[in-house]
C-alpha cells in the first residue's frame, strides 16, 4: 500500500514532466473514457498531493486520483510499451507516458469538492501540516494510538509501515489510548514521521534503520516472532485498526 511519501513523489515527478503543457489523456480500459475526453489536449497546470490523494489541475476541472490498496502508476519515456487492457488512465506529454491501473478513485471533481476532501484530512507532514494540528487531533481520540495513526483525519499519509516504526522509535505501546500520550511522546511521533516520510519521499523507499542493508531497513514492520534489533526480545504481532501491527514488549512497554 503506498504511503504518503510515495504519493508526494508521484506528484512531484508528474508535475515536473507534464505540467505547463497540453497533455494527451485517454482511458485504454474505457472506464474513464468520458473524463479523459474532457481533459484530452488541455494544459495541465499543476499536480499536488495531500495525504494519499493526488490532484491534477486542468483549469476548473480537477482529476482526482487515490491509488487505494492496489493502484499503481507507471512512468515511461516514449516510446512507451502499449498500455495493458486494465489501464484506467494514460497521460502523454513531453516525451513521457504515465499509466494508471487499479486505482480506488479516478474521477473529475470541481474545486469545491477538492476543498471538501482537504477539509476532511488531518495534517500532512509533507504538505505543511503542523505538530499542533496533529496533537489536537490525537487528543480527541480515545482509540489506541496504533489505530489513530492510520486515521487520515488524525494525520494524512501515514500507512501501516510508518505507524509501526514510529511507535517503536518513540517507545510507545500501540494499544495506548491516543489521548493519553504525553506532549513529549506526541512530539516524538510527529518528528519521527516528518523525518522518515521526508527521507522516503527523497529516496523512494521506506528506511528507518540508518545505513542498513535492504533486508535490515525496518525495526518492527513484518518482523513478528523475530528478535528486536535493539534489545533482542521477541517481537509480537496482532491486528490493530484492521491491519497487522508489530511491536517490542520491552522497548514499547504497556
Ligand atoms: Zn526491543
Amino acid at each position: 500500500v503506498p504511503e504518503g511519501h510515495t504519493i508526494h513523489r508521484i506528484a512531484r515527478q508528474h508535475h515536473d514532466v507534464f505540467a505547463g503543457r497540453p497533455v494527451r489523456v485517454t482511458s485504454p480500459q474505457g472506464r474513464f473514457a468520458d473524463g479523459a475526453a474532457l481533459l484530452d489536449g488541455r494544459v495541465l497546470e499543476e499536480v499536488e498531493a495531500l495525504g494519499k490523494h493526488l490532484f491534477y489541475r486542468f483549469g476548473h476541472r480537477i482529476l482526482h486520483v487515490h491509488l487505494g490498496l492496489v493502484g499503481t502508476f507507471q512512468l515511461f519515456h516514449e516510446p512507451a510499451p502499449p498500455p495493458s487492457a486494465g489501464t484506467r488512465l494514460a497521460m502523454r506529454a513531453n516525451g513521457a507516458a504515465a499509466y494508471l491501473s487499479g486505482p480506488m478513485v479516478c474521477g473529475l471533481i470541481d474545486p469545491g469538492t477538492e476543498d471538501e476532501i482537504r477539509a476532511d484530512l488531518g495534517p500532512d507532514p509533507l504538505a505543511g501540516g503542523t505538530r499542533e494540528e496533529f496533537a489536537a487531533a490525537l487528543g480527541r481520540k480515545s482509540m489506541p494510538a496504533g489505530a489513530a495513526l492510520l486515521d487520515q483525519k488524525v494525520i494524512a499519509g501515514v500507512g501501516n509501515v510508518y505507524r509501526a516504526e514510529a511507535l517503536f522509535l518513540c517507545g510507545i505501546h500501540p494499544n495506548r489510548p491516543a489521548r493519553t500520550l504525553t506532549d513529549a511522546q506526541v512530539a516524538c511521533l510527529w518528528q519521527t514521521i516528518v523525518a522518515h516520510m521526508g527521507e522516503g519521499a527523497r529516496r523512494g523507499r521506506i528506511v528507518t534503520v540508518e545505513d542498513a542493508a535492504d533486508d535490515e531497513r525496518l525495526y518492527v514492520y513484518r518482523r513478528g516472532g523475530l528478535a528486536c534489533r535493539r534489545c533482542g526480545a521477541e517481537l509480537r504481532a496482532w491486528t490493530l485498526g484492521g491491519r497487522t501491527i508489530t511491536a517490542c514488549p520491552d522497548c514499547q512497554p504497556a
